[in-house]
């Protein structure tokens, strides 16, 4: 048997609209009760950066945060949200995307093993792939191979549905009718 990974479709595979409204609301009071139940604190600063990177729904650099963060307060200085971003990664909330250095929310934000992160090289939108045999499967073979991770992280670079649609409509060779990607764009 070899590791074919259909099954359940990811859901979450559509994170191009970030979280509005209620949902980005009961996301934050839940990334607040799980560091509560830590014994650690989501200040109002940390707190913020996690509401810039929920309602991006997709990998942001540092510096669109700070960016973000100085429209809300002028004086932000980086520390500041470098500090809060190194909080909110040590508490698993979210993760660093080292294939193009940013920073996406976890899929589950209480979830504290994650799943396989697809991230698109070039739009920065980020799929976990929640399956935890087809990661187990992963981690055996590395260590069957005498390796060890180096960080809980498992990055594929990825297109997305989005921007393939995108380069095929630029240059779409013959032959190659795939499936419309329906891609809901104003
Ligand atoms: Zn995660
Ligand atoms: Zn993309």
């Amino acid at each position: 048997m070899h590791g074919e990974t259909h099954g359940e479709a990811p859901d979450h595979a559509h994170s191009h609209d970030g979280a509005h409204g209620a949902s980005l609301e009961s996301a934050l009071a839940m990334a607040e009760a799980y560091c509560r139940e830590r014994g650690e604190k989501l200040t109002p600063i940390r707190r913020k950066v996690l509401e810039l990177l929920l309602a991006s729904g997709r990998a942001t650099k540092a510096y669109s945060l700070l960016d973000e963060m100085r429209q809300i307060h002028p004086g932000s200085a980086p520390p500041t949200v470098y500090r809060a971003l190194d909080f909110l990664l040590s508490a698993g909330l979210i993760h660093r995307i080292e294939s193009i250095n940013a920073f996406a929310v976890c899929h589950d934000l209480t979830q504290c093993q994650h799943g396989i992160l697809v991230v698109c090289q070039q739009c920065g939108n980020v799929t976990e792939l929640n399956e935890p045999k087809l990661r187990q499967a992963l981690v055996a073979q590395i260590e069957a191979a005498g390796y060890r991770l180096a960080g809980d992280g498992i990055e594929l670079k990825g297109l997305c549905a989005q921007c393939q649609a995108g380069q095929a409509s630029q240059s779409a060779p013959p032959g190659a009718a795939a499936t419309p990607a329906t891609a809901a764009q104003s």
